[in-house]
């Protein structure tokens, strides 16, 4: 017997999660689609948060449906508006890494009031998506712990 609380047990194994423990596949989009084709994409992934890159597919903003709905309030063409005007670009992007712990992750989509951050992987010139972190990945780790499944 260790002494230790089932609480203190809890939070032990809660501070041990990792990102990539729970991480989602990413979704992303070259910067100069349309937001048009970027509503698309977003209903037929099923995603709420897409990340755009360039050609050298490195990371260079986030298109959330905020974004999408505050152009499409405007009157313009949203076939003739790429992406890259109405996302929020780098280096305004929360990021995070698959080593970073599940809590500091969760820790950035509070204070920023986002859904989600992209997981990345730098590379020479920039940073690789590899994983999205959303609400969803942070939700699914509490069921776990409260089934525990992380035993
Ligand atoms: P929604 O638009 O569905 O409410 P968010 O709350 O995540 O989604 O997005 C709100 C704003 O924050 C948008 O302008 C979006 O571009 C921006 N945003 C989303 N994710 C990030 C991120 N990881 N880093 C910086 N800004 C972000």
């Amino acid at each position: 017997f260790t002494g230790k609380t089932g609480s203190e047990l809890l939070t032990e194994k809660l501070k041990k999660f990792k990102v990539h423990e729970y991480q989602a596949l990413p979704v992303v989009v070259q910067e100069d689609v349309s937001a048009y084709d970027a509503i698309c994409t977003m209903f037929l992934e099923d995603v709420g948060t897409l990340f755009v890159i360039n050609e050298q597919s490195l990371l260079v903003g986030v298109l959330s449906r905020k974004d999408l709905l505050r152009a499409s309030i405007g009157n313009q063409d949203l076939t003739s508006v790429p992406v890259h005007i109405i996302m929020t670009r780098m280096p305004n992007v929360s990021i995070c890494t698959k080593d970073d712990l599940l809590l500091d992750a969760a820790q950035k989509l509070i204070e920023k009031q986002i859904d989600g951050l992209p997981v990345v992987k730098p590379v020479e010139n920039g940073m690789e998506v590899i994983g999205r972190l959303t609400k969803t990945s942070v939700t699914k780790a509490l069921v776990e712990l409260a089934t525990d499944q992380h035993l």
